[in-house]
């Protein structure tokens, strides 16, 4: 028989809140979280924004959607999507309430750090073949030496025809790398700040060192990758001057830990809200408020350029849907309500100086909501007010999913914003929601299966909730 509760135990489990491990909360839920994250990690393998949209659009129409056609009034249940250029994406579920009403939205994003090409890339030194790079989005630049890395990205050229790369994902494929100095010379090196260590024009990518077989050139390791790319690609050193080329981690998402519980990968930020959110759009069947799922690019070097969420290409996109209803872009997102999905920081006992644990978030207690992002005195951020956390939490509560609060770090640590700040500009109520990844924006950054499972749960709850906002 249990022990009879003390009047202050009764007392503290009434009015005290205990945050509680996911494994305490449901022993089944690695199980089934471990099968969602089969689908997860074959979504991580498309490491560039440009192929999570070419790998989304078939699995779309899988399921009904189709192209967005201007003017049309779609009915409730239709479902359709709209590609900006290739690299960022927007699906849509129509709700059985009127448009009118409000939408649902879930926002996250499909660019990750990485060493993208520079313009004129191609260079020799040392009789060796190298690509200059110029990093893309916040990094520990020590971090991507000595790493297998692969090449992705397009070409195109000049006679109206893009090629697409792809070197070093596929079994047989060799892979690149950038070199470090060994510990023996480094004495000069390792007494430099982290950020001096290995400096931007220092992560150049090798690519050979065998030389083209004739006396009469110069360059001739150059000339024989360059000859190697021509044969594979039909294209010139020229067409690197109107390409979009980078170098990304070459491993593949795996299980990590001898419990299986995490996921370690590239690109988990934001890929694992993206997929979260794609597959609660897939599942929301029959949703009461209208579903618009957005996949954005740019996020990582500030959402600039007309793919990122600063630029009106959403806003206008809604305005070219809901004018077929007579109505207002305006009208109609002051009555929606948008879940800005992006990853927060969980916790890391090696390095517990730079969080407060009251609240930062943990990994294994369910998906993270921030009430606010930024940096400083709370500057730029969207701060989600009492009544949108309110009326997340009463969708949270309701549909059981645990989850949990999350601020980035210790106050005046730093800092990072989201997209919600963008979105928010829009009168559109925002709240951020994520999962806590530990090494976020290294090469390799690991998520517990059980939070990727429950931001899923938590975003498909939103999309279901027939509750209207105050
Ligand atoms: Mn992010
Ligand atoms: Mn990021």
């Amino acid at each position: 028989m249990a022990e009879e509760q003390s009047k202050g135990q009764k007392l503290a489990e009434e009015l005290l809140r205990k945050p509680k491990n996911l494994g305490e909360f449901d022993p089944e839920l690695l199980g089934k979280a471990s099968e969602f994250c089969e689908g997860y990690k074959r979504f991580l393998c498309n490491k560039t924004e440009r192929e999570v949209v070419d790998y989304s659009i078939p699995i779309l129409k899988e399921h009904g959607y189709t192209e967005f056609e201007m003017g049309r009034k779609y009915g409730p249940g239709d479902k359709f999507y709209y590609n900006n250029r290739g690299k960022a994406l927007i699906m849509v579920t129509v709700g059985k309430r009127p448009v009118a009403d409000g939408l649902r939205f879930g926002v996250s994003h499909i660019d990750s750090p990485r060493l993208d090409f520079k313009p004129n890339p191609l260079f020799e030194d040392t009789e060796m073949a190298y690509f200059k790079t110029h990093y893309y989005g916040g990094i520990k630049k020590y971090q991507w030496t000595t790493i297998p890395l692969s090449l992705h990205g397009v070409v195109k050229k000049c006679d109206g025809t893009s090629v697409k790369v792809c070197i070093g994902e596929d079994e047989g494929d060799p892979l690149f790398c950038i070199t470090d100095l060994l510990p023996h010379l480094a004495r000069a090196q390792m007494e430099k700040p982290a950020s001096k260590v290995v400096e931007g024009e220092q992560l150049n990518i090798l690519i050979g060192c065998w030389p083209f077989a004739d006396e009469k050139v110069s360059e001739k390791v150059k000339l024989n990758v360059m000859a190697m790319l021509n044969e594979k690609y039909g294209i010139t050193e020229s067409d690197f001057l109107s390409a979009e080329l980078c170098a990304v981690p070459a491993y593949k998402p795996h299980d990590y830990g001898l419990d299986r519980s995490m996921i370690g990968a590239y690109g988990q930020d934001d890929s694992v809200c993206a997929y979260a959110s794609f597959m609660a759009e897939l599942d929301a069947k029959d949703p009461e408020f209208t579903t618009m799922t957005v996949f954005a690019d740019k996020e990582e070097t500030g959402s600039d350029g007309n793919t990122g969420m600063a630029s009106l290409f959403l806003k206008d996109f809604i305005e070219d849907f809901v004018s077929a209803y007579g109505l207002c872009a305006r009208h109609v997102l002051m009555k929606s309500i948008c879940l800005s999905a992006d990853v927060n920081a969980a916790v890391d006992p090696a390095f517990g100086e730079a969080f407060e644990r009251n609240n930062c978030s943990f990994l294994n207690r369910g998906p993270v909501v921030s009430k606010y992002t930024g940096s400083g005195g709370k500057y730029s951020t969207n701060d989600a007010s009492a009544e949108t956390m309110g009326f997340l939490r009463s969708i949270l509560e309701e549909a059981n999913v645990p989850w949990q609060v999350g601020e980035l770090g210790k106050v005046d640590n730093g800092g990072g914003g989201t997209i919600a700040a963008m979105i928010s500009v829009h009168n559109l109520d925002t709240v951020d929601i994520g999962v806590p990844v530990l090494s976020m924006h290294a090469p390799l950054e690991i998520t517990s299966k059980s939070d990727v499972y429950l931001l899923y749960k938590a975003v498909l709850a939103f999309y279901m909730s027939g509750k209207a906002k105050e």
